[in-house]
């Protein structure tokens, strides 16, 4: 159970700013390892963007549409078996878009079987595609983007590119343009064996967290938003909160590394060098979501559990991002998903830019909003005739929401673009005792990137606080 801030102690081993799978995983870890942790968190809730809301005995979840299988291996080994348990396989994946129609598992032998007899693509060829993005790591070559790997095996085919690339743009936001390593990881660890889910929903893995939090000894404290990261002769000191300082040899933020840098730690901390390629840090796109509940006692047929569909002509990231945008992924939750719980949701997420929203007087951003609402149940009728008469609750989020609840820079869903990973990953040479953690780079954003990502630095926070 989070205490009440007045029962916070003065002083801790090390404070996780942020309660995301970053900040979560990295706390858990240290406290792990023996260190006192305090762990504050600027919302009610914790789990960042890992999160669910309930609406008229709706539970809506915001970010479990899938993740690669390696949560399985990650949550066995850092967190528990209990949570292990729960992750299961997504089996029915649909395309639906002008230049195809088809129903996938989304892992390496069905997409090998797919590009070759529905797409025509020599065998070989795949094989050569999957060979080498499988063997592609960070230390590779990073001036090679998606789009020239993908017109080196397919040349010209933008059906090929939308199989390929449309997945990964809603997972993470990436494009086309971005260093083809990132695609190739986050590809490879799909492909590995599928899409998996956590069966139960948001709300119960992250009371799971808690609950071995707690075990650990983590200190939680929710409602506690931190105002700044304090360093003395160079070095962290702590944290101010609410007006108190609590001080620890170690501070970890789990606020988005923009965030980190530009408005909790005095720049003055900062070589010019650095602050000059963090000014240059590109934060990844937003997202816009619409959430349907359907009526208790009422049901919808299978159409599949994440049905990427689009009325655009070809894939094209800016289409994608566009407020009026004819792309979208359902995710559709049946009562399985939630054994116990006995209600069909239906989630459609789109990608979307902050800028968009926020340059909407207070009238056109409801009325946007209702568009949006409207044109969701539209597209989801083609799958589901008559479903409309079946929702009993309708409600969207945009980027001005996201950046709402958790404070990301322009309400980013995905981090930020390849550059950040370098600069989270070195902010500690600059303030000795300050790290980050958190969705960076693509690479260390998604459930199991921030999970790996709060390993990794875990693992450099303690080296530090021992060697202090
Ligand atoms: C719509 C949407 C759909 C997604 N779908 C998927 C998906 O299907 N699969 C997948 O793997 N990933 C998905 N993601 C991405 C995934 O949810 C995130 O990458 C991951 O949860 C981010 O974890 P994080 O550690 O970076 O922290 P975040 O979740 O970003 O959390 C950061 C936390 O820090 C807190 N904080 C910030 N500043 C302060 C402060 N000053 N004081 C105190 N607290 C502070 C915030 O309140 C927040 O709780 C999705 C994201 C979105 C938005």
């Amino acid at each position: 159970m989070p205490v009440s801030f007045s029962q916070t102690l003065d002083n801790y081993d090390v404070i996780i700013i942020g309660s995301g799978l970053g900040g979560l995983t990295t706390a858990n870890r240290l406290a792990y390892c023996g260190h006192k942790v305090l762990l504050l968190e600027h919302h009610h809730r914790l789990g960042g963007l890992a999160t669910w809301f309930k609406r008229k005995g709706h539970i809506f979840d915001i970010s479990l549409h899938g993740f690669p299988y390696g949560m399985v291996k990650t949550c066995k080994k850092y967190w528990n078996k209990e949570i292990m348990k729960s992750i299961v396989q997504l089996k029915n994946i649909v395309f639906d878009n002008p230049q195809f129609n088809l129903r996938t598992t989304f892992d390496k032998e069905d997409f090998i079987s797919i590009l070759n007899t529905k797409f025509k693509i020599p065998l070989q060829t795949v094989n050569s595609f999957f060979e080498t993005v499988a063997a592609m790591n960070f230390y590779d070559d990073q001036s090679m983007t998606t789009r020239e790997l993908f017109e080196q095996f397919f040349p010209g085919r933008t059906d090929v590119h939308r199989l390929l690339m449309e997945p990964i743009t809603y997972a993470n936001g990436s494009t086309l343009e971005d260093p083809a390593i990132t695609y190739g990881i986050v590809f490879s660890n799909f492909m590995n064996r599928g899409v998996f889910t956590f069966e139960g929903g948001t709300d119960k893995l992250i009371h799971m967290m808690s609950d071995e939090l707690e075990k650990n000894g983590v200190t939680i404290c929710t409602n506690a938003k931190v105002d700044n990261i304090l360093v003395e002769n160079g070095r962290v000191t702590g944290v101010l909160v609410k007006g108190k300082e609590i001080t620890s040899k170690a501070v970890v933020s789990n606020s988005g590394i923009t965030n980190t840098i530009h408005n909790l730690t005095d720049r003055s901390c900062f070589s010019d060098e650095f602050l000059e390629k963090a000014d240059a840090i590109r934060v990844n796109n937003s997202s816009c979501q619409v959430y349907m509940g359907v009526k208790d006692g009422e049901s919808i047929q299978d159409v599949g559990d994440l049905l990427f569909t689009s009325t655009s002509p070809e894939f094209d990231s800016s289409e994608l991002l566009d407020i009026h945008t004819q792309s979208k992924t359902f995710s559709v939750y049946y009562p399985k998903t939630r054994p116990g719980h006995d209600r069909y949701t239906i989630v459609a997420s789109m990608n979307g830019r902050y800028d968009d929203w926020m340059s909407l007087s207070d009238l056109q951003y409801e009325k946007e909003k209702e568009d949006m609402i409207a044109r969701a149940v539209t597209d989801l009728d083609r799958y589901l005739p008559g479903v409309k008469e079946k929702i009993d609750w309708l409600e969207a989020a945009t980027p001005r929401t996201f950046n709402r609840y958790t404070l990301h820079t322009d309400g980013t869903s995905f981090g930020t673009k390849f550059e950040g990973l370098d600069i989270s990953r070195t902010i500690f040479k600059e303030v000795p005792g300050l790290f980050h953690v958190g969705s960076v780079g693509i690479i260390m954003s998604g459930w199991l990137g921030a999970i790996n990502y709060g390993v990794i630095v875990s693992n450099d926070v303690d080296g530090y606080i021992r060697s202090v």
